[in-house]
């Protein structure tokens, strides 16, 4: 047994330092970002959030209404939809706006297979699994590499820099970090493992971008604020779940009661999604998600505009015209659990 002394922290250990900035307006500051994939050769181009691959979330309405919205945020697709669903929707649509996600069961592999052989790769592709840290996921991407040699290819999840050293040697674009900081997550309650987020992001990010390669920061978001930090810390995308659930995009029944209007949000490996999905939760796994309310939001362009208003907002504070600069404009101080609690910070 050994015990790392360093503090690790988490977004609500942080706030962002003003500085003084010659930017007098939001409306000045450019929250896109271009990158060029290391692996694919790719190109990007847009307001790097990714609306995770959870139901309720990363849905054909998201991707269709983050198209309307046109700042190129993109979706990951959740990963139970109909192989026609899927191919209709790339038929008719700019697939440039998602990400075909991807587990590690076989069929997954099948699915993605047959949807190659109709003549179609994606161009982006998530390969998502809640413990990147298997040899048997590394083989995976390598083969996944092998099988979409042009695909821009996301895969994770990991919060340590040695493992996103190996997965971008082993094919992959960006590495999603995250393990346990969902807002739907169980996994630290349930295995006692994980890694404070905003910590994970600073040492992955500083580990990919050594490479040449970046990092999708997933989980942990519940405020702009936080997704402010996420890039002050170094994250290149950052993937969003609970903040962009309980929209009408959420594809889910609205329920109302007292009044008030909810929608189902759940862990894509809650005993919601394992029934849903699986007919069950295996005898060998316990469930690693939860199952809540949210309140329903309406559309989600009214959150959108919240949410990048805020992080315009972060970059006027310190000067930063573009997103890209954010970064190398965050100095981040500690504060305490109390000043939090005062303030409301997240
Ligand atoms: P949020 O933005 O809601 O805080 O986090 C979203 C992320 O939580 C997802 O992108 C995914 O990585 C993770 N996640 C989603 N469902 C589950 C689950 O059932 N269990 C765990 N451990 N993580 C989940």
């Amino acid at each position: 047994m050994r015990i790392e002394e360093d503090t690790k922290l988490d977004f609500k250990d942080v706030l962002i330092r003003p500085k003084r900035s010659t930017l007098s307006s939001r409306k000045d500051v450019d929250i896109t970002r271009e990158f060029t994939f290391k692996h694919s050769g790719r190109k990007f181009k847009g307001v790097p959030i990714i609306a995770a691959n959870m139901d309720g979330v990363g849905t054909f309405d998201m991707a269709k209404a983050f198209l309307e919205d046109g700042n190129g945020l993109t979706v990951a697709l959740h990963k139970h939809y109909a192989l026609e669903d899927i191919q209709s929707f790339y038929k008719d649509n700019n697939a440039d706006a998602v990400w075909y996600s991807i587990g590690m069961v076989k069929a997954d592999e099948e699915k993605l297979k047959e949807f190659i052989a109709a003549g179609k790769a994606p161009e982006k592709i998530c390969i998502d699994v809640a413990n990147g840290y298997s040899e048997h996921f590394v083989e995976y991407v390598s083969r996944m590499r092998d099988l979409l040699p042009e695909a821009t290819i996301m895969a994770g999840n990991v919060v340590t820099g040695e493992m996103v050293e190996q997965l971008i040697l082993s094919g992959v674009d960006i590495v999603k970090v995250g393990i346990g900081p969902g807002s739907v997550c169980t996994t630290r309650k349930m295995t006692g493992v994980g890694y404070p987020q905003l910590s994970a992001i600073i040492e992955c990010a500083d580990a990919a971008h050594g490479m040449g390669g970046l990092i999708c920061a997933d989980g942990g978001c519940t405020v702009p604020g936080d997704i402010a930090k996420a890039f002050g810390g170094g994250a290149d995308f950052v993937m969003l779940g609970g903040m962009l659930s309980g929209h009408d995009q959420a594809e889910q029944q609205i329920t109302e009661e007292g009044g008030e209007k909810f929608v189902q949000f759940y862990g894509m490996s809650s005993d919601t999604a394992m029934k849903k999905h699986k007919g069950g939760v295996a005898e060998y796994r316990a469930s690693e998600g939860k199952t809540v309310k949210v309140p329903y939001r309406g559309d989600v362009s009214n959150s959108l505009q919240d949410i990048l208003g805020g992080i315009r907002s972060s970059c006027t504070y310190v000067g930063a015209r573009r997103l890209k600069e954010l970064s190398k404009c965050t100095t981040f101080i500690r504060v305490t659990q109390q000043i939090n609690n005062i303030f409301g910070a997240s």
